[in-house]
Order: structure tokens, then sequence, then C-alpha cells
């Protein structure tokens, strides 16, 4: 049986996607100038995963909303897919 090849580009572009989220965990709790190679070990993880979602065919916009929202605590990103808060906070401040 030969697997849907565009069932799986989602698949693997929603795998990656998740997959970065969880690496930016760690960049957002270590600390600036005390950790930096802790935190540029954990860049050069997401860099080859943000390599990765650009071959498979992703925006560069989107991926680099992806990683504004996974780099802030409160996401700003207006009309943000991947967390759910669409809330237009620039409105707000
Ligand atoms: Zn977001």
């Amino acid at each position: 049986m030969v697997p849907d090849l565009s069932e799986w580009r989602a698949v693997r572009v929603a795998h990656l996607k998740a997959e970065v989220r969880n690496l930016y965990w760690h960049i957002r709790n270590s600390q600036r100038g005390r950790q930096d190679a802790y935190r540029r070990r954990y860049y050069r993880k997401i860099s080859k995963l943000k390599t990765e979602l650009l071959a498979l065919g992703e925006s560069r916009r989107a991926v680099l909303d992806l990683v504004a929202c996974c780099r802030a605590v409160r996401c700003r990103v207006v009309g943000c897919q991947h967390c759910g808060h669409r809330v237009n906070w620039k409105a707000w401040v």
C-alpha cells in the first residue's frame, strides 16, 4: 500500500512545528548570559527543523510567525494559527 504523499507532508509539518515549540521551551526557560552554550545548542536544533519546514513548502512568513509565537510567553502574533491566541494584543497595548 502506497501512502498518500500530501497527507504524509501535512503530518510531517505538524510534527516539526510541535517539535520547534517543544525545543523553544528550553530557550524560554534558560538564562541569557549564563547558559549561552545551552541556548545555542537548542537554537541549532531548531534551525535544522526550520530548514526542513521551508523545504517542505512552508512559507517563510509562516515559519517566522511560528518562531515568534514560541519565543514569547504571551503570543503577540496577530491572528496566530499556532497557539489559538486570536486576540489582537497590539490593539490593546
Ligand atoms: Zn501564537
